[in-house]
């Protein structure tokens, strides 16, 4: 009994069908769907000359019976699809009836394929989409299907092929994406008689990642995993050690479909910022998981595009997994995970800048007083719970503090980790409107402008005052300070340096890792505030320092995302 049946006419106008099978890459792309919407546990790709000469995919899914065959090279017939109402429920990579109709019109394909009812595989050897030849043959369960000459009848198109080799780097990226999204099905490619990859299909990604990515990519990653308002995202993110300068190796699925998605991105560069340093990318190979009706894929027959219908839901959600994910790194060998939901939530706040605008609503139900000392019970929890025993081992280029904990060494970078702490304090302070936290002068500083600098000031006079300086300007040209953020061990710069280097970052060079004046005023008070290599640090000031680091959320990386500390085990020295 067959299983395929054609689709009636407004239900393919309402799935936007009209598939065009361009490259190889997309016809087995296509193929090794369907042989994972089949039940296939282990799907073999094995081409030649890119794809061009040959194409032969092998799985051991269910197979299609005998009656069916013919359909299934049918154009919109599908075993996948009854009529448009079930497109809500669907959940198979297919579902148009399309792709084996338009990849057998344009090759000459053979699909040799049994089901477990039937004891022979059918035989059926299609040339441009006319069926030529249909037999019975010897076979196991599952279904092989091989194309030969794709594009052979439309010399046009066979035209604008690229070579063979970048056919196959198309076709390896294609089979890459599906067996990360499909850990638990085992994906071999072979190319030109040379096997390439091989996944294990053991149901784990870590797997997958280390074979596809290596060692040192795989040694590197954090687990994401985070559920809410019915979106249940997984995956795995880098940490800033393998941070790379293009987006290539974030690579996001929908319902285990690779997309590529704005909001997705967006909502990453947010959440990464400031751990995968500036201009760079972190690696992430995540899922979302979310019932078909959350989206319409619908927009393009490629199905690369999506449209959430909450894009702000699943802008904040994912931005959670992620932040919730770096945070749960270890730090200095602490393992200390805590519940992590109101920092998120307030960072958030903070980057979509909702927290300014909600005119002090967020303000007015915690004083400044309750929080102080609700932060501070915190502080002194995550204190506690995070001591460490270190050897202080010295200095080294009057940069790096090197220290012992149990076997393992580590650098701290003393600019990048004093950076951390101050930005962290002042952007407490301006998060919670703490604009008295100024340390006062005893003599008011008066300082004549350019008139950029001056226009600067006016613009932000409110951001300043709330990241703790006290200034007024003092006619057309002069600012007067009388008191500077309080911040507990700063550098040696005097005040009037300290401003005057921070105006002039501010007015000179941009740098695109902030988005806003804010973010970029607050981690500029924090770098120039901060301790610079070479200054020296006494022990008892490194102690300090990496007490305070400690306490911290989010103690890896400066604000620009340099990391605060560098792991060194006794295994890397031999
Ligand atoms: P769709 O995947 O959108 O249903 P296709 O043109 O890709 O359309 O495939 C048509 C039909 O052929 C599928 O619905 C399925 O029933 C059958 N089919 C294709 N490839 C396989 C396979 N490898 N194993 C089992 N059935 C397959
Ligand atoms: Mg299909």
């Amino acid at each position: 009994m067959g299983n395929i049946v054609l689709l009636d006419d407004l239900t393919i106008n309402k799935i936007a069908a009209g598939e065009v099978i361009e490259n190889p890459a997309a016809a087995i792309k296509e193929m090794v769907e369907n042989s994972i919407d089949a039940g296939a546990t282990s799907v073999t790709v094995e081409v030649k000359n890119g794809g061009k000469t040959l194409i032969k995919i092998t799985d051991n899914g269910k197979g299609i019976a005998r009656d069916d065959l013919p359909l299934a090279i049918e154009r919109h017939a599908t075993s996948k699809l009854r009529q448009i109402e079930d497109l809500d429920k669907i959940d198979s990579f297919g579902f148009r009836g399309e792709a084996l109709a338009s990849i057998a019109s344009i090759s000459k394909m053979t699909i040799i394929s049994k089901t477990s009812e039937d004891t022979l595989a059918t035989k059926m050897y299609v040339e441009a989409g006319d069926i030529v030849e249909l037999t019975e043959d010897a076979g196991k369960t599952g279904t092989t299907i091989i194309i030969e000459n794709l594009f052979f009848n439309v010399p046009v198109r066979y035209k604008f092929l690229k070579n063979d080799i970048t056919e196959f780097r198309y076709i390896k990226s294609a089979i890459e994406k599906i067996a990360i999204s499909n850990p638990g099905v085992a994906i071999k490619l072979i190319n030109n008689e040379k096997e390439i990859f091989k996944t294990y299909g053991n149901g784990k990604l870590e797997d997958v990642i280390y074979i596809l990515f290596g060692k040192k990519i795989s040694q590197n990653l954090v687990n994401v995993n985070y559920e809410e308002g019915g979106i249940e995202i997984s995956g795995f993110i880098g940490n800033t050690t393998i941070a790379v300068d293009s987006r290539k190796d974030e690579l996001f699925f929908l319902n285990k479909r690779y997309i590529q998605n704005k909001t997705l991105y967006s909502s990453a560069d947010e959440a990464f910022k400031g751990d995968a340093g500036i201009g760079k990318f972190s690696f992430a190979t995540i899922n979302l998981k979310m019932p078909p009706s959350f989206y319409d894929v619908n927009i393009h027959p490629t199905k690369k595009e999506v449209k959430f219908k909450d894009e702000a839901l699943v802008y904040r959600v994912l931005y959670t997994a992620i932040k919730n994910a770096i945070l749960s790194k270890d730090f200095l060998g602490n393992k200390v995970t805590e519940e992590n939901k109101e920092y998120v939530n307030s960072e958030f706040k903070y980057v979509t800048n909702h927290f300014i605008n909600s005119e002090g609503n967020e303000k007015n139900d915690l004083s400044p007083n309750s929080l102080d000392s609700k932060n501070n019970t915190e502080i002194i929890k995550r204190e506690t719970a995070r001591k460490i025993d270190y050897k202080f081992i010295g200095i080294s280029f009057k940069t790096y503090i090197m220290i012992e904990i149990d076997n393992e060494m580590y650098l701290i970078d003393q600019h990048a980790a004093h950076e951390r702490i101050m930005y962290e304090q002042i952007k407490d302070n301006y998060k919670n409107k703490i604009n008295t936290n100024t340390q006062m002068m005893l003599i008011p500083e008066l300082i004549e402008l350019p008139n950029k600098e001056i226009e600067f000031i006016k613009q932000n006079m409110e951001l300043i005052k709330n990241t703790g300086f006290d200034i007024e300007l003092f006619g057309d040209k002069t600012i007067k300070i009388n008191g500077v953020p309080d911040l507990e061990y700063k550098s040696k710069l005097s005040n009037r340096r300290l401003f005057l280097d921070i105006l002039d970052e501010m007015t000179s060079k941009q740098n695109g890792n902030f988005k806003s004046v804010e973010e970029r005023f607050i981690a500029t008070v924090a770098c120039k505030a901060a301790v610079k290599a070479g200054m020296n640090l006494t022990e008892k000031e490194v102690d300090y320092l990496i007490q305070n680091l400690l306490t911290l959320k989010n103690p890896y990386t400066c604000p620009h995302g340099r990391p605060t500390t560098v792991k060194f085990s006794k295994k890397d020295f031999v």
